[in-house]
């Protein structure tokens, strides 16, 4: 079996090796962080509280930081020179996560809720698609449920990101992923704590911690719409669900796992073939960890530990797909930024910039060690901004220049929340930081789309999702 699986992939290794000319750049590896909700601000908030100043991230110090664009086919294309002459500009027909993470899955503009299909709703193809198509393994992380939007749109194709048990079907029953890690547990809390048994499932969003007495109306259509439905939930705990993800004619059966200390131990050492993580919790990992969502200090209650962080999710999902010799295309994501970010939750929002930001820190230092910056791309950026997320006292009447209008978040020093005003309970089409670093990485500056008066030069959402899908074309 291990002699005819080396035999495999060296043979597709020379039949992808040959098939390019010498000038065409193919990343081995390509590791894309997507802050769901992360503009600018979000990175200094976090930057202030972890270290008192900004340009202090791993990913501040990258060779290429351009700004981007992210608006939607029906939204408004970004203008800087409105965006900097109107406040409100910005805040007309904004982007969704469905949308913004279509064009930088597949380098199409498509419409507000689709899953990686086109404004006709024919599907798209995505870079994992791709990658897989040249023989690369594939893997989704994230801290919100894996068939949340942003997940969804680089694995499934759907009309809606809202068909939630559609895409989670899709994604378990007929992709070829390696690696899917997410919430959407429905054994469990939005906060992390267990279900007693099936019959005291909640059907909302959002109820308060079940104990075992408590009944609460039995919706199973509801409760297990993240994960497939529960006929799909059952097979992956049967270890009988996924197809063939290597094209050898055999099905690769999902290796499920729930618990912390599984996802710890894959981090190193021996793994299955595939394994799907869904962590304990329905919702996301930590944000909506306790009753009281009220503004706090950031980390002041205490973490679900029974919950995988980000990095240690990341890093295992690696060690999972790192044995291909053809490499891998890996999408990590800090799901939860704009969910507290929704709720203009400023310690929620800081918390989750910076499990974001410790990630891409402890990737970088794999890279360094078991890789390196000739063989691997890591592009970092987001889907749109969520906020609208300001200096306080920003849009008084009567400024009129851009320091006037826009002004600067106040640090507080490092340990301290910054002073902060947010403008929205939605997202926002200010541009979103871009950055990258590795192989390839230049050739984002050859997509220019124009130059911001305060964020500099910016490319587009879609161009990410082109130059990507040309380093994995046959
Ligand atoms: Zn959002």
């Amino acid at each position: 079996m291990k002699v005819f699986k080396v035999f495999f992939w060296g043979l597709i290794l020379f039949l992808v090796s040959s098939s390019f000319s010498k000038d065409n750049i193919t990343p081995k590896n390509i590791i894309i962080f997507l802050g769901d909700g992360m503009g600018y601000n979000h990175i200094d908030i976090a930057s202030y509280y972890q270290f008192g100043e900004t340009g202090k991230q791993v990913y501040e110090k990258f060779p290429v930081k351009l700004g981007m664009s992210s608006h939607m086919i029906g939204g408004v294309v970004y203008n800087p020179d409105s965006a900097w002459t109107n406040f409100n500009y910005v805040k007309k027909r904004p982007t969704d996560s469905a949308a913004s993470g279509t064009a930088l899955a597949t380098g199409t503009k498509t419409y507000y809720t689709a899953i990686s299909v086109d404004s006709s709703k024919t599907k798209l193809l995505t870079i994992l698609e791709r990658a897989k198509m040249i023989g690369k393994s594939t893997g989704v992380v994230s801290t919100v449920p894996f068939s949340n939007a942003t997940p969804a749109v680089f694995v499934a194709h759907n009309e809606s990101r809202y068909n939630y048990r559609e895409i989670a079907e899709e994604m378990i029953l007929e992709s070829k992923v390696d690696v899917i890690m997410g919430g959407g547990n429905p054994l469990f809390n939005h906060d992390g704590t267990s279900i007693k048994s099936e019959r005291t499932i909640g059907a909302k969003e959002s109820y308060d911690i079940v104990d075992g007495d408590t009944s609460i109306i039995t919706d199973i259509e509801e409760t297990f719409k993240y994960v497939g439905g529960k006929e799909v939930w059952n097979l992956l705990i049967e270890g009988k669900a996924g197809g063939d993800a290597d094209d050898d004619g055999i099905d690769d059966p999902w290796k499920l796992i729930q618990k912390r200390d599984m996802f710890k131990k894959y981090i190193s050492g021996e793994t299955p073939r595939r394994v799907i993580g869904v962590f304990e919790s329905r919702q996301a990992s930590q944000i909506e960890r306790e009753d009281s969502l009220d503004n706090g200090e950031p980390f002041s209650a205490p973490l679900n530990e029974n919950i995988p962080t980000l990095d240690e999710m990341t890093l295992a999902a690696i060690n999972i797909i790192d044995d291909n010799p053809n490499g891998f295309v890996l999408v990590s994501e800090g799901g939860a930024i704009d969910w507290a970010a929704h709720s203009n939750l400023l310690h929620r929002t800081i918390e989750e910039q910076i499990e974001f930001n410790k990630t891409i820190e402890a990737v970088c230092n794999w890279v360094e060690t078991n890789s390196s910056w000739d063989e691997t791309l890591i592009v970092i950026t987001a889907d749109h901004e969520t906020g609208y997320l300001v200096g306080p006292g920003s849009n008084r009447e009567g400024a009129e220049t851009i320091s006037e209008i826009w002004k600067p978040i106040i640090n507080n020093g490092k340990g301290k929340l910054p002073t902060v005003e947010w403008f929205t309970k939605g997202h926002t089409n200010v541009l979103v930081p871009f950055y990258a670093k590795g192989v390839g990485s230049e050739i984002f500056r050859n997509y220019i789309k124009g130059n911001d008066k305060v964020r500099g030069e910016y490319i587009d959402n879609s161009d990410v999702g082109n130059v990507i899908s040309n380093f994995l074309k046959k």
